[in-house]
This record gives C-alpha cells, sequence and structure tokens, in this order.
C-alpha cells in the first residue's frame, strides 16, 4: 500500500511538474485520473497477449470509481493524453544514463533542476533509501526525470547501452531504484512494431499491426495492471516486447505514423485486443480460450496457408508423457489411454470446439483418470497451440533398404492409426507406442492472425479491412 501510494504520488507530481515538457496533444495532467471501464463487465487484467491470455478477476481497481467520472474520461478522448510510461527497471542498484542530445536531471516532486549533462556525458544513478545517488553523490531527491535537451521527435536517452525515446523517470524506495521510460504513445509504438511483427510485411498488416499494438496499450494503461508498480505496462512478452528504440525500421514508423491515434473501439471504448501468430484456419472465440465472453473476439475463418505454423506434429513416448504429466504435478502412473474429451460444462462436441481447436484431453493411467483442459495440455507439453488432434503411432523397426539412405539405419516409425482420431479412445500397450499431437497454428487464437493479416494484405485488403475480420463489429476511432 505504502509503495504504490509513494508512486501514485510520484507520479502526480511528476505528471504536475512536466506536463508541458513532452511532445503531446491536450489534457496532459488527466493521465492518472483517466479511467475506462473494460466492456461487458469482464476484466482481463494482466494482460497477456500469446500463450497465456488473461483470466478474469473478481477484484476491479475501478470500483471505487463514479459512473460521472467514467463517463466524463471516456469523453475526453477515452482520457488518453497521449503519454505512456514503461517499466523498464524494478529493483535496480545502480544504472547509466546519458543522452546524445545531452539532457537535464529534474526534480519529479519539485521544479529543480538537479544536474545537467553535456552530451553522452554519463550520470550514474543508485539508490541510498529513498535518496537518489547521481555518480555517487546524494541528490536528496526521491524522484528524478532525466529529459534530454532537446524534447522534440528525434530526442534519445540511454540506459545501460540501450536507447530510448522520451525521457526516463527515476525513482528511489529502499535503497533500490525504479526505471521508467516515460514517452509519446505513438513514439512507444514505432517501438513495439518491429518486434511483433517483420517489418519486411506488406504495409497493410503493418498498420493493422500498430492500431492492434496501440489499442493493446491503450487497454492495459487503463487496466492499471501495473499501476501500483508505478507505470502502465512493462517491457517483456507479458505487455508487449519492448526494447527502446533499437528495433526502429522506416516501414513500421511508417505504418504508425499513418494510423496515429487510431485505436479500435467497441461502445466507445478501446477494447482488449490480443493478437497471435497464426491461427491454423480460425480463429477462437474468447470465452472458449479463458472463459469470458467479449463480443468483438469472435471465432472467425482465416486464410493461414502463408504460415510456416499451419501443419505441425510433435511426437512422445509414453514414457515422456508420465514425466512431463508427473512434473506438471499430474502423476498418473503408466499412460493406459489417451483420448479427446469435453471438459466439464463444455458443450464441445467429442472434445472439439467450434473452431475446430481441442477442448480437453483424458488421460488414463494406472494410477488414476485425470482431465486436462486443452491450455494445460498445450502448457505441458509445450505445443504451439491448442488447435491439434491426437494419435498413437506404433513404432516399428524397419531395415534400411540401402546403407547409403539418410536415415543411417536407424528405425524407420511408421504410422499404425487412422489419421483423424476424434472422439476415439487410443489405447496405450506396450513401449513402443508414440502418441502423436498433430496441431495448426500458433498462438492462442484471439484476435487478429498476424499470417492471416499478412495474407489479406498480400491479396489487396486494407488495413481496416483487416482489423474488421478479426475484431467483431469494432470502430477504428482517432483519438488524437
Ligand atoms: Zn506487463
Amino acid at each position: 500500500m505504502m509503495k504504490k501510494d509513494l508512486y501514485k504520488k510520484i507520479a502526480q507530481g511528476m505528471l504536475a511538474a512536466f506536463a508541458g515538457s513532452l511532445v503531446i496533444s491536450g489534457g496532459a495532467a488527466m493521465a492518472e485520473a483517466s479511467v475506462i471501464t473494460p466492456d461487458t463487465g469482464t476484466k482481463p487484467t494482466n494482460a497477456h497477449k500469446r500463450t497465456n491470455p488473461p483470466r478474469p478477476t473478481g477484484a476491479s481497481a475501478h470500483n471505487e470509481e463514479t459512473q460521472a467520472e467514467q463517463q466524463s474520461a471516456v469523453k475526453k478522448n477515452y482520457g488518453v493524453d497521449n503519454v505512456i510510461r514503461i517499466g523498464i527497471g524494478d529493483g535496480v542498484v545502480k544504472g547509466v544514463i546519458s543522452s546524445v542530445n545531452g539532457m537535464n536531471a529534474l526534480g519529479g516532486n519539485d521544479s529543480h533542476n538537479y544536474g545537467s549533462f553535456k552530451s553522452n556525458i554519463v550520470a550514474s544513478v543508485s539508490a541510498e533509501n529513498n535518496n537518489i545517488l547521481i555518480n555517487g553523490k546524494s541528490t536528496g531527491a526521491s524522484s528524478l526525470v532525466f529529459a534530454p535537451v532537446e524534447n522534440a521527435s528525434g530526442s534519445k536517452i540511454k540506459y545501460n547501452g540501450h536507447e530510448y525515446r522520451g525521457q526516463l523517470v527515476v525513482t528511489a524506495e529502499g535503497g533500490k531504484l525504479l526505471i521508467v521510460n516515460r514517452l509519446s504513445l505513438e513514439d512507444y509504438v514505432k517501438g513495439v512494431l518491429p518486434s511483433e511483427m517483420t517489418p519486411s510485411w506488406n504495409q497493410e498488416a503493418l498498420k493493422a499491426q500498430a492500431v492492434a499494438a496501440r489499442t493493446f496499450a491503450l487497454y492495459t494503461k487503463n487496466q492499471k495492471a501495473h499501476f501500483g508498480s508505478g507505470y502502465d505496462l512493462c517491457d517483456s512478452t507479458h505487455c508487449q516486447s519492448y526494447d527502446g528504440l533499437v528495433n526502429e525500421a522506416d516501414s513500421t514508423s511508417l505504418a504508425t505514423d499513418a494510423t496515429m491515434g487510431l485505436v479500435m473501439t467497441y461502445q466507445g471504448k478501446p477494447i482488449y485486443a490480443p493478437y497471435h501468430s497464426s491461427s491454423g484456419g480460425s480463429t477462437e472465440n474468447s470465452e472458449d480460450v479463458w472463459g469470458n465472453y467479449l463480443p468483438y473476439l469472435r471465432s472467425v475463418k482465416d486464410d493461414d496457408s502463408q504460415s510456416p505454423y499451419h501443419n505441425w506434429s510433435v511426437r512422445f513416448t509414453a514414457a515422456q508423457v508420465q514425466k512431463l504429466l508427473s512434473a506438471a504435478g499430474k502423476n498418473i502412473g503408466q499412460l493406459k489411454s489417451i483420448s479427446m474429451t469435453a471438459a466439464q460444462g463444455s458443450s464441445s462436441i467429442n472434445g472439439v470446439l467450434a473452431s475446430g481447436r481441442a477442448n480437453a484431453v483424458k488421460f488414463v493411467g494406472t494410477g488414476q483418470t485425470i482431465i486436462i483442459n486443452a491450455q494445460d495440455v498445450r502448457k505441458i507439453f509445450g505445443l504451439k497451440s491448442t488447435y491439434f488432434n491426437i494419435r498413437t503411432e506404433r513404432a516399428a523397426t524397419i531395415p534400411p533398404v540401402k546403407k547409403d539412405v539418410k536415415n543411417n539405419g536407424s528405425a524407420n516409425v511408421i504410422d499404425a492409426a487412422p489419421a483423424a482420431m476424434h472422439g476415439t479412445n487410443l489405447r496405450v500397450e506396450g513401449d513402443n507406442v508414440a502418441i502423436v499431437f498433430d496441431g495448426h497454428g500458433f498462438g492462442h487464437g484471439l484476435g487478429m492472425a498476424q499470417y492471416g493479416a499478412k495474407a489479406m494484405a498480400d491479396a489487396g485488403k486494407k488495413y481496416d479491412e483487416i482489423l474488421h475480420h478479426y475484431y467483431t463489429d469494432v470502430e477504428i476511432s482517432k483519438l488524437y
């Protein structure tokens, strides 16, 4: 609680002190006052976008807000001030900061200048309790903003060898530092985009990705997933991969500029906009991935034919299956049979959801029988998606015809089972049986499939057509 309050105070002080110093458009000081209510009462907090989509939680950070406050925040351009804070270092003992532009260390809670540094001159920061030290000398400040002198577009600041746009906010607490990169949402999207989609891809696909990444960032900020830690998003895949400006490319920056301020909204609010690599041919309904219905995350058909992940197979021996289950705390003894099945309360037919993805898998062992939902099966066996089917193979050794064949005389495996085994109980007998997952796609299947977006763009579709395909009944709204 104390920590949270401290950061809140710092954040508010900072905003008051530096509202005018960033390249922003209007309403800068509104950043922390703004609140967006999640759609349909669902709260995918802690938003992941790839392998672990968020699960709803009962707790709401927004309960204290009044309806009026929420509505006024929505009216003010969704409460967006075009500034976003990315946590790039938490619990840091020592950091090195410099700027090719030269920089000032400005007070986070007052208007003092705690030091000016010429081009590439380094400020080494550390903490003594709640006091920030620069180059070993006490500043007496618990919060400092390192701002490049030319705070226009193009200015850069370096932290531990990584270059960032915007400013670095350094906060000391209990002898440790929190380092936050504070920059415009647009510059953030430019940094993120090349990490999320190959820059050489079709410009319309890149534009669709820019809007999705911007929407995802805004939604996560509004959800306040990291607010208690003093920032809006982290820099890992938990939120979106971000490493400053190092990956920026002309094509992705162009796509960002071409879609400046555009986000997807549903009933006037920014949507939760997950995306993934490859759908396997069909995206998924939100409730079939993480239990909550969202009207704009519906299963749609998708051209996945360009994807390198369109078809995949992973093979395990019975012993490996037992071992992996056991490592996940699910010891079943010796595996006797395996089958696709419906999870409890699911209407899936024979364990297959409407999209074609698996619902759950039943493992029968000598010790116990367990049913594991497909999301967890994916995790336990490291599968690319839940869009899989299971079959068994009986291994057999074939003597090589010639000595020079490429397999060097090692055992070949014969597929002894028919390909489609949905709903069939696959008996596992003997040591020579392999369990094979045949699958399609890569990722959770929610929202835009990147390979599908590329296919649509290559077929002449525009970015807005792509987004409307993957996000049902959304509007594309301009924030600024
Ligand atoms: Zn995060």
